[in-house]
């Protein structure tokens, strides 16, 4: 029993019931072990608790006082009441609580009633010291304490836990302590004894018994910062599983074998100079190398593209597809939007139009007997190459030699999809390609099984674009320069936010801007609007005429952002620059500057301009290096929202944190690398991992 503990569901823990246990579940806590890797968010010192008299303005503090009265206290707002208490430690120091709106609390704190208030203190000459909106802690009077206010939640450095649901932090607290009382000395442990010896970490059941309930004299503020040998261990062991998982991977796909593997002969070489529109940069041609060496492996590719935007991906996998093609396999090429899809069909056609190979374009937009056609072909083989949306990775689309994937964009598209797509041909090569730079932290974890492609440089002849931020009030002076480049035979992007909850009224906004613009400040010129609500042949049409330069300039939404390519467009003016995201800035920006002229983006703002707002506006204007923006972005947002979803394959960490940790995930890695070149004494890690790894981060699994 012992020992399964530490696997038993919550559910059946006596004194969690099921509603309780339905609260925790909700928060990602289903086993015993869930619960005991749940950090406390923080820890008070409750052995030491701060004496009243020693309080001072702007200090953050836990005292341990009684109630010595308490009432409602109308304000000369009309409808506004505080509720205040009066509290006394046993020194005899006197303060008080404030919590506006809360009449409620006058149950709560009633005379003599203990508490432990933790807050900021603050200084209002009309009282004097006080905490505002403390967090509390009710403790029984002295006289009915049980040993487990004395022991548990009083007297002690102790943890405090986010909320979940009705599962308050004093009876998680409670729990967890109950639980550890029951927990065997020696729960099994994941991490190799060796390695955990020679890092000198302490062992599991210690390590989850210090994070919870710390030994006295443990530095807080250390507990708090994450940073205890505690913490670091049972930090150390998740980044280890999740390398272990990301290694064992990577050495499943090694193990599986292409029916075929391309080869490269003078012929082939030929027809990709034919197609060739230009020279390759230095990059293009490393990064080309990498590909098709991988190709000629009779293991499968698993290679991610890194380059900037308009770095020049997309003839670098068009010429990889071009090396399948006349192998005789087939390609899929995934594009996350259907402009974008559409945009790589109309190029790589044109690119390929004196090939005898045969190019569809599969979104899903189509009617269903276009697409029964489509799909009839790709199942013959009498199509080579397939450009589209994730309607390539539907279910009842089969190919006849699928031999290389490629998915531009990848962040937007689930690992799912990914994994679909690849088992639609026997063991095919996958190339992803990304503009969306990734930080080294995140690409550790992220694309840990993929080996790594990196175009650093734009092609030669680009200029460089100029960004400037600019308040709303300088508009007048923005639209000289617009009509400046317009006059100038360039075009002009103007980009409109549109967020899900306001997307009606932005939409609004966006289309009352595109008529103002050609009505009043542009009559001579083409204006048009484009925005994701509008039907697939209508954007088609809006787009192609954009690029065919028959219009002078596009009010668009964000389906710009990505990949969209217009040489001739050289400024970008975006409205409601502070609601956007940098990368997604950065993003947009890259819609100019692709071309021979230079190029400017104006970014126009609104007040009020949060800290954040001005810090992504600051970074844009200073830099046009997509890596820096990312490292920037990630600073800002934090790694959670960097790619936005969980199913991009970030894994879900409950203990460690990529930036906070990342050190601490290096080391994890080259541990875990060492770790599995042994096979023998890899196996027990090997299984656990197998068994565990899907479950834990959250990701499809290792298997
Ligand atoms: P991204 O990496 O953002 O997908 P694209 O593949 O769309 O970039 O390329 C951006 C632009 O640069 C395209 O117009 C493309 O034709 C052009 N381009 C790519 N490589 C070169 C090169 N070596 N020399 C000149 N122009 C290039
Ligand atoms: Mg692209």
């Amino acid at each position: 029993m012992a020992q399964d503990l530490i696997s038993t569901p919550l559910q059946y823990i006596k004194g969690v019931g099921p509603r309780r246990a339905a609260d925790l579940a909700r928060a990602g806590m289903l086993t015993v072990e869930d619960l005991l890797l749940r950090f406390p968010m923080r820890y008070e010192d409750r052995a030491a608790p701060c004496e009243i008299r020693h309080l001072k303005p702007g200090m953050t503090a836990t005292v341990t006082a009684e109630v010595v009265s308490s009432g409602v206290r109308q304000t000369r707002r009309p409808g506004f009441r505080l509720f205040e208490a009066i509290v006394r430690d046993a020194t005899g120091g006197i303060t008080k609580a404030v919590f506006p709106n809360q009449a409620f609390l006058k149950d709560v704190f009633t005379p003599g009633q203990r508490v432990v208030l933790f807050g900021a203190l603050e200084y209002r000459p009309s009282g004097g010291l006080q905490f505002t909106n403390p967090e509390y802690e009710l403790i029984r009077p002295e006289k009915d304490a049980d040993d487990e206010d004395a022991s548990v939640h009083t007297g002690r450095i102790v943890p405090i836990y986010e909320k979940s649901g009705t599962m308050t932090p004093r009876m998680q607290r409670a729990l967890v302590h109950r639980l550890l009382q029951d927990l065997p000395k020696d729960v099994a442990d994941p991490l190799p004894a060796p390695i955990r010896e020679r890092r000198g970490l302490p062992s599991r059941a210690d390590a989850i018994r210090a994070v919870h309930f710390p030994p006295p004299g443990t530095n807080v503020d250390e507990l708090n910062a994450f940073r205890t040998p505690a913490h670091q261990r049972l930090i150390f062991e998740e980044f280890f599983l999740f390398q272990a998982g990301m290694v064992l991977r990577k050495r499943r796909h090694a193990e599986d074998r292409k029916p075929r593997p391309v080869t490269v002969d003078d012929r082939i070489r030929e027809s990709a100079r034919k197609v060739l529109p230009f020279k390759l940069t230095e990059g293009q041609r490393v990064a080309l190398r990498e590909i098709v060496d991988d190709m000629r492996r009779p293991e499968p590719m698993n290679r991610l593209l890194q380059g900037d935007v308009g770095a020049g991906k997309t003839i670098v996998a068009l010429l990889a597809a071009l090396v399948a093609m006349e192998n005789g396999l087939q390609v899929a090429f995934m594009a996350p939007t259907e402009i974008l899809a559409d945009q790589h069909y109309l190029t790589i056609r044109r690119l390929l139009d004196q090939s005898r190979f045969r190019i569809v374009s599969l979104t899903g937009g189509l009617t269903p007997a276009k697409r029964r056609e489509v799909h009839a072909e790709i199942a013959s083989g009498t199509a080579q190459l397939v450009i589209g949306t994730h309607a390539l990775a539907e279910a009842d689309l089969a190919f006849h030699a699928l031999g290389l994937v490629i998915i531009d964009e990848q962040h937007r598209f689930g690992v799912m999809q990914r994994a679909s797509l690849r088992a639609k041909g026997r063991h095919p090569d996958v190339l992803v390609m990304t503009a969306t730079p990734i930080p080294r932290t995140l690409a550790l974890t992220t694309y840990g099984d993929l080996d790594v492609s990196v175009i650093r440089e734009l092609p030669p002849g680009r200029q460089p674009i100029t960004t400037v931020s600019k308040s709303e009030s300088k508009r007048e002076e923005i639209y000289r320069l617009v009509r400046k480049q317009l006059d100038a035979r360039r075009q002009a992007y103007v980009i409109y936010p549109l967020v899900e909850e306001s997307e009606k009224v932005d939409l609004r906004a966006a289309t009352a801007m595109a008529d103002h613009l050609q009505q009043e400040i542009f009559p001579e010129y083409r204006v048009a609007l484009l925005h994701g609500r509008l039907k697939q042949e209508e954007k088609d049409r809006v787009m192609s005429a954009f690029a065919r330069g028959e219009v002078d300039l596009l009010v668009s939404t964000t389906v710009v952002e990505v990949g969209v390519d217009v040489p001739n467009a050289t400024v970008m003016v975006v409205e409601h620059a502070e609601r956007f995201g940098l990368s997604q800035l950065h993003q947009l920006r890259g819609r100019v500057g692709r071309g021979e002229h230079p190029s400017t983006c104006v970014l126009l703002y609104q007040f009020p301009l949060s800290e954040d707002a001005k810090a992504r506006l600051r970074a844009l204007v200073e830099t046009t290096d997509g890596f820096v923006i990312a490292e920037r972005d990630l600073e800002i947002r934090g790694p959670g929202d960097f790619f936005g979803t969980r199913q991009s394959g970030i894994p879900t960490l409950r203990v460690g944190d990529l930036l906070r940790d990342h050190a601490l995930m290096e080391e994890a890695r080259r541990e875990a690398v060492a770790w599995l070149d042994e096979p023998a004494a890899s196996r027990a890690l090997a299984a656990y991992v197998s068994a565990n790894w899907a479950a834990r981060f959250g990701l499809v699994g290792v298997g």
